[in-house]
C-alpha cells in the first residue's frame, strides 16, 4: 500500500498535489482548547478561498474558543505546510490551521499562542524542537475494555506476543505514520496490557503539536477499522500504568540548525549544555502551573502518582525537580544529554498550550541565567521527606484543583495564554473539577453505604 505524502510547502505546492491526486475534500482543521480537531469540509475546487480564510466558525458553539454569541465568528486560516493526506481516505487532505478574528490572528486560538512563544524564542535566535512520545491504549470496542491480547501477564512491558498480536492495527499506525513522512523509529508493547508507545522523529514545536492532533485523530479512525477504540485518557485503569506524552525539547540555532543543548564536556556528566540547564531551570520553577496545562484533566492526577493502585512503580513524576537518565524526576535529561524530558505531559494535553507554556518558562531561565542545582540521581520516589526538604523539591500537584491554583497564581499562565484564553481555561476547568466533586463514585458506596 502506498500512502506517502510529500509535505506541501507553499500554496502553489498545495494545488499541485491536490489536482495531481485528484483530492476531492479540504479540511480547513484547528483545535479547542482540549487539542480536538475541528473542521468544516471544503471540496477542493473552493482551495483558493479556503486557503484565503473563507471557513467561518462560531467559538461560543466549542470549548475553549472563546467567544460570545453575539461576536463575529472566527475564520480558519489553513497553514500550506502543514497539509497531508489522510492515510485512511486519500480523497481528503487536512490542514492544521491559525484562528483569526476580524482581520488579524485571533489572541486566543491555540496555534497562535504557541506562534508567539516560538517567535519569541526566534528573537533570541532559537528554534523549539520537540519530539512527543505518544503512549495510549487501543482496546475492544466491545465494551469490554478488554485487549488484543487477553494474556494474565504480570509484566507485559515489551512482551514480544503482544506486539505481534496487535500488528493488524498497530502495523497500518505505523505504516501511515512513515506515508506522512513522520520516520517512526521504534513501538512497543507498553507496561499494561492494551497501551502501546509509538516513538517517531522530532520536529519543530508547531510541527510536531499539529503532528500530535493528528496522531490522535488517526489511531481512532485506524483502531475503529479493526472492531478497536484509541484510548488518550491519561489513566484508565488504577492498576495500570498511566498514558503519558513525554515531551522531549531542545533548543537549535535558528541559522544552522545546531543543536544548543548538546555538551559532550558538561562537568555534570548529563552532556547538557549550560543553556540546557538554564531552560531546565526555568521549566522546574514553573512546573505546578504547566502541570495544569499539559496535565489537564481531573484524571490526569490519577496518572502523577508513586505507586497507586498498581503492584509496582507508575514511571510518572510526583515531585517537581529534574535529574539525570532516571525516570523519577518530572524533568530527566536522557542518556546521551542534548535534550531534556518534561514526563508529567499526558496524552490528554492540548500539545500546543503546554509547548507554549515550557518554552516560555524555559526561555525565562535562559533570559535570567538560572541554575537548576545538582541533578537528581536517586530514586526519587523512595527519597526521605527531610532531603525533599533539604533540597527545596516541591510535590507536583495532587489534583487538578491544586493545579489550576498554580496556574492562577503564576503570572506566566497569563502572559503565555493571553487573558482571554487564561480566563476560559480557569473558568471551564474549575467547573471540571466542580462536576467531578460533586459525583458519588462507586469507592465511596462500597466504603460508607454500609458502613456505619
Ligand atoms: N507510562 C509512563 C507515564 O505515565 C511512562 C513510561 C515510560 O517511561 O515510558 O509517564
Ligand atoms: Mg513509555
Amino acid at each position: 500500500m502506498n500512502i506517502s505524502v510529500p509535505v506541501a510547502g507553499a500554496a502553489d505546492d498545495v494545488k499541485t498535489v491536490i489536482a495531481d491526486r485528484q483530492i476531492r475534500y479540504l479540511m480547513a482543521s484547528y483545535v479547542d482548547m482540549h487539542g480536538v480537531c475541528k473542521t468544516k469540509m471544503v471540496p477542493s475546487g473552493h482551495l483558493d478561498q479556503m486557503l484565503a480564510g473563507s471557513e467561518m466558525f462560531t467559538g461560543a458553539a466549542l470549548d475553549g474558543v472563546p467567544q460570545q454569541v453575539n461576536d463575529d465568528e472566527v475564520a480558519a486560516h489553513p497553514d500550506p505546510a502543514s497539509m497531508l493526506v489522510l492515510p485512511w481516505d486519500p480523497s481528503t487532505a487536512w490542514f492544521a490551521s491559525d484562528l483569526w478574528l476580524s482581520g488579524k490572528p485571533f489572541e486566543a486560538c491555540s496555534r497562535n499562542i504557541l506562534k508567539r512563544q516560538t517567535a519569541a524564542a526566534a528573537d533570541l535566535g532559537f528554534r523549539f524542537n520537540l519530539g512527543m512520545e505518544a503512549e495510549f491504549y487501543v482496546l475492544k470496542n466491545d465494551g469490554s475494555g478488554g485487549q488484543v491480547s487477553p494474556r494474565p501477564l504480570a509484566k507485559p512491558c515489551y512482551d514480544a506476543s503482544s506486539v505481534l498480536d496487535n500488528m493488524g492495527w498497530l502495523g497500518e499506525m505505523v505504516e501511515a505514520m512513515n506515508g506522512l513522512g513522520w520516520d517512526v523509529y521504534s513501538f512497543d508493547q507498553e507496561d499494561a496490557l492494551g497501551q502501546f508507545e509509538i516513538d517517531f522523529a522530532y520536529a519543530d514545536a508547531l510541527t510536531m503539536s499539529d503532528r500530535f492532533v493528528f496522531l490522535r485523530m488517526m489511531a481512532n479512525h485506524i483502531a475503529r477499522k479493526h472492531g478497536l477504540f484509541a484510548s488518550f485518557m491519561p489513566k484508565p485503569y488504577a492498576n495500570r500504568t498511566g498514558s503519558g506524552a513525554h515531551f522531549n525539547m531542545s533548543l537549535a540555532d535558528l541559522a544552522n540548525g545546531r543543536n544548543l543543548f548538546a555538551d559532550k564536556a558538561d562537568p555534570k556528566g548529563c552532556g547538557l549544555s549550560t543553556l540546557g540547564y538554564q531552560f531546565t531551570a526555568g521549566v522546574v520553577r514553573h512546573l505546578p502551573a504547566i502541570c495544569a496545562v499539559v496535565a489537564p484533566t481531573v484524571n490526569s492526577y490519577k496518572r502523577l502518582v508513586k505507586r497507586g493502585s498498581m503492584s509496582g512503580f507508575t514511571w510518572a513524576p510526583i515531585f517537581a525537580c529534574y535529574g539525570n537518565n532516571n525516570r523519577t524526576n518530572a524533568v530527566r535529561i536522557p542518556l546521551g544529554g542534548g535534550r531534556i524530558e518534561l514526563r508529567s505531559a499526558d496524552a490528554a494535553c492540548n500539545p500546543y498550550l503546554g509547548a507554549a507554556m515550557v518554552l516560555a518558562a524555559g526561555l525565562e531561565g535562559i533570559r535570567e541565567g538560572l541554575d537548576p542545582g545538582a541533578p537528581n540521581r536517586e530514586n526519587m520516589y523512595e527519597l526521605p521527606a527531610d532531603e525533599l526538604k533539604a533540597r527545596g523539591i516541591r510535590q507536583l500537584p495532587r489534583t487538578l484543583e491544586e493545579a489550576l491554583d498554580a496556574f492562577e497564581a503564576d503570572p506566566l499562565s497569563r502572559a503565555v495564554m493571553g487573558d482571554l484564553m487564561a480566563d476560559a481555561w480557569l473558568s471551564y476547568k474549575r467547573d471540571e473539577w466542580l462536576s467531578y466533586m460533586a459525583h458519588v463514585s462507586d469507592w465511596e458506596s462500597e466504603r460508607y453505604l454500609h458502613f456505619f
